[in-house]
């Protein structure tokens, strides 16, 4: 089949691959690839200038077979009915991989928020979370931050949502402010993890990080954080970094620091003092020992990836690698961390931030790292295993571990009616 760049599509023929690899039985395999629910909705708000302008919503609850529906919310220009089940159909599985209680959901509004003020961002957030209160809940469905939402717009959300159901629990959303019932550590824990996956990979694969050359591509939440943790405490060298105003690049290294002094100053590193100017697609061909892709989907497609010089690719990003690509890396010999893996640390200090609202007692930062570092470390080494067994990738067996948990919750639990 040609190559396509519909994320939904890719999900599903990467769920037949592996499903095809272990004889799952056809029937399962249906429900796998088929979303749970998708819910449209339209979202009008009152602009600075007068007038109404109305949005575009989803919400897709891919599969709950293992628990609430849990997934992040993008705000994007991009955004479409398909990313959105791609992403909640990823969310499945990387909860399952991750060995969460929680089945998949995502959440996305057609917009570009640079280009609403402050106050018509908050209306449209309130308005959006408004909109899917009816469907959404602790033990329901439990959204979260993802590209272009943050702590701060999931503190609109959370007291919309209290508003509306006239209720104070606030365990309805993972990522929130910390003195609003966040988890220490939520903010850096995607970026963390993708460190701890990033080093267990380079372990097995007798890669020393110490010196390694590091290109990321994406220097948003999760690519600066994950640069930044590989920098400073497994010694790799950042040759390359990325954002939406092009990329930077210098054999002989950049400055880390200064590169995350300029997100927190300008919210983008165009203005780096120093390193020659390319293009992200040049950056992603560029000679490193680990890319970091940490943006967005289809980055890594047949056209370039014969052309991608690394040894470990770690995915920060959601879907960045085709499976026509994904075929091309693996015979090369590049490993690849998948995203459900690579980059769930997220999700799981999310998990983390969940439990602790149910119990209303919080953990000491230094108690959610080391219980991410631990199921970092156990997860990552588990799909190694699995890879290795089925000589395979690490996609493969990632896809294979969470596939049979989903499957097995789905035939336990039996069909309705
Ligand atoms: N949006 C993040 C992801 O793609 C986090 C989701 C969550 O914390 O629920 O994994």
């Amino acid at each position: 089949m040609a190559e396509t760049l519909n994320p939904f599509e890719n999900m599903k023929k990467q769920v037949d691959k592996v499903a095809g690899m272990m004889n799952m039985d056809e029937n399962i395999v249906k429900i796998l690839k088929s979303p749970m629910k998708s819910i449209l909705v339209s979202l009008p708000i009152n602009k600075d200038d007068g007038s109404i302008e109305v949005f575009e919503g989803f919400r897709v609850q891919y599969n709950d077979a293992l628990g609430p529906c849990k997934g992040g919310i993008r705000f994007h220009q991009g955004v479409t009915i398909d990313e959105v089940r791609a992403l909640a159909g990823w969310m499945t599985w990387k909860c399952a991989v991750s060995g969460l209680p929680y089945g998949g959901g995502k959440g996305g509004v057609i917009v570009d928020p640079s280009k609403l003020s402050e106050k018509e961002l908050e209306k449209l957030a309130r308005r959006y979370i408004y909109a899917i209160s009816e469907e959404i809940g602790v033990e329901k469905d439990i959204p979260a931050p993802d590209v272009n939402t943050n702590p701060k717009m999931m503190g609109w959300m959370i007291d919309t949502y209290c508003r509306v159901k006239g209720t104070a629990s606030i365990g309805v959303l993972t990522g929130k402010p910390i003195n609003l019932g966040g988890s220490a550590g939520r903010v850096e824990a995607t970026g963390r993890g993708v460190r701890f996956a990033a080093e267990v990979a380079a372990k097995n694969m007798g890669l020393d990080m110490n010196g390694a050359r590091l290109i990321v591509q994406g220097f948003g939440n999760v690519g600066s954080i994950a640069a930044r943790l590989m920098v400073k405490e497994c010694g790799c060298k950042i040759v390359g970094a990325s954002d939406v105003n092009g990329a930077i690049y210098d054999n002989n290294g950049l400055d880390i620091d200064k590169l995350i002094k300029l997100t927190e100053t300008d919210g983008t590193i165009k203005n780096y003092d120093g390193g020659e100017r390319i293009s992200n697609e040049e950056l992603i061909e560029k000679e490193c020992e680990i890319l970091v892709p940490a943006a967005l989907e289809n980055v890594i497609t047949s056209k370039n990836a014969k052309n991608i010089n690394t040894k470990l690719i770690v995915e920060g990003a959601n879907g960045p690698t085709t499976p026509e690509a994904d075929k091309i890396l693996f015979e090369k010999g590049i490993w690849v961390v998948p995203d459900i893996l690579a980059n769930s640390g997220g999700v799981i200090v999310s998990y983390f931030e969940w439990v602790q609202n149910i119990d209303h007692y919080y953990w000491p930062e230094e108690r959610v790292n080391n219980e991410l570092k631990e199921k970092m470390f156990q997860n990552t080494q588990a799909v190694i295993d699995m890879a290795k067994k089925y000589n395979t990738d690490m996609r493969d067996g990632a896809y294979m571990i969470a596939m049979e948990r989903v499957a097995d919750g789905i035939k336990i639990r039996g069909i309705f009616p």
